[in-house]
């Protein structure tokens, strides 16, 4: 890190001794404790202060160049994306000012811009260079941050984008509607209302197998759909289960209420294209519990959130 900072200092034309770095970096780390990151940018404003240069000077000396999104591969970095804002999602944090994706030619990363950084609102498929934006990760998904010291200039063209493939990492805190066993007219697979479906009217349905939830990260929430494999792997209830519990208890509902029982508070990352609402997973892993947080914590939260909603 100290050779890192060193070498930033280089290009703007100043040299400063490595061991001066490393001991403010020490002093910071081993002493008092703070993260590493901090850390590193407290050091660095040590020295633009003491050496009188403008932080601006820094910036475009650590980042004259364009990054490759699918080349964001390491936290605490500064880099400038020229992308397009493939998705903007609602956020419920007052210290985030906007949430979402932008794409490049190479790839799709999450962007969160804060509400201190005090920048102009981007729009929905606008295209924009986002300078000075530092990079981070949180259980291996890489991300942007917009603070005060980046900036967003629109730009006048359309960039092509690679495809929408997003990964996602958090807790399901409600089972919608419209999950577990269902029937599906056999001419247009659409989800049966009352064995009717809204075009061929009353048909034969076949029966599917399906969780259609809501994935809370922590800063936002992503309707996600599970399809009958992932289902049935994902929770040990095959169709043919679903089928026998339903004639069972002479009721299909139960069926979403076994699968809640099994999700509703549990960890998973998963990966798959957002298509309007929903993220229509491909793959699915399970996580454990996050640290210190008992899963009961977990399953109040999503009591309360599916009560709100
Ligand atoms: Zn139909």
């Amino acid at each position: 890190m100290a050779e890192e900072i060193q070498s930033v200092f280089k290009e703007a034309g100043v040299d400063i001794d490595i061991g001066e770095i490393e001991e403010r970096l020490k002093l910071l780390i081993e002493k008092f404790h703070v993260p590493e990151q901090e850390a590193k940018r407290s050091v660095v404003n040590y020295f633009l202060k003491e050496h009188k240069i403008p932080r601006t000077q820094l910036m475009s000396a650590e980042t004259q160049t364009l990054e490759h999104i699918k080349d964001i591969d390491a936290p605490g970095r500064w880099v400038n994306v020229k992308g397009k804002v493939v998705q903007l999602w609602d956020n419920k944090s007052e210290a985030v000012s906007q949430v979402g994706l932008i794409g490049d030619s190479s790839g799709v990363v999450r962007f969160v811009k804060w509400t201190s950084a005090g920048l102009p609102d981007v729009r929905l498929d606008g295209v924009y260079l986002f300078k000075n934006v530092v990079t981070d990760v949180w259980q291996g998904q890489y991300s942007i941050k917009l603070n005060k010291n980046s900036e967003i200039i629109p730009l006048d063209e359309d960039i092509e984008v690679a495809s929408q493939q997003n990964t996602m990492v958090g807790a399901i805190v409600a089972v919608q509607q419209g999950s577990g066993l269902i029937k599906r007219c056999p001419e247009c697979k659409r989800a049966l209302i009352k064995n009717t479906c809204n075009e061929h009217g009353k048909v034969e349905g076949v029966y599917d197998l399906r969780i259609k939830a809501v994935l809370d990260d922590g800063v936002r929430t992503q309707d996600v759909l599970f399809n009958r494999e992932l289902t049935e792997i994902t929770t040990g209830i095959t169709l043919e289960d679903a089928k026998e519990m339903a004639k069972r208890e002479f009721d299909m509902e139960v069926v979403k209420g076994e699968i809640a029982k099994r999700v509703l508070g549990r960890y998973f990352k998963v990966r798959g294209n957002v298509v309007g609402q929903y993220l229509l997973v491909d793959e699915v892993e399970p996580l454990p519990p996050i640290e210190g947080e008992e899963i009961e914590d977990v399953r109040a939260r999503a009591m309360q959130l599916m009560e709100a909603r």
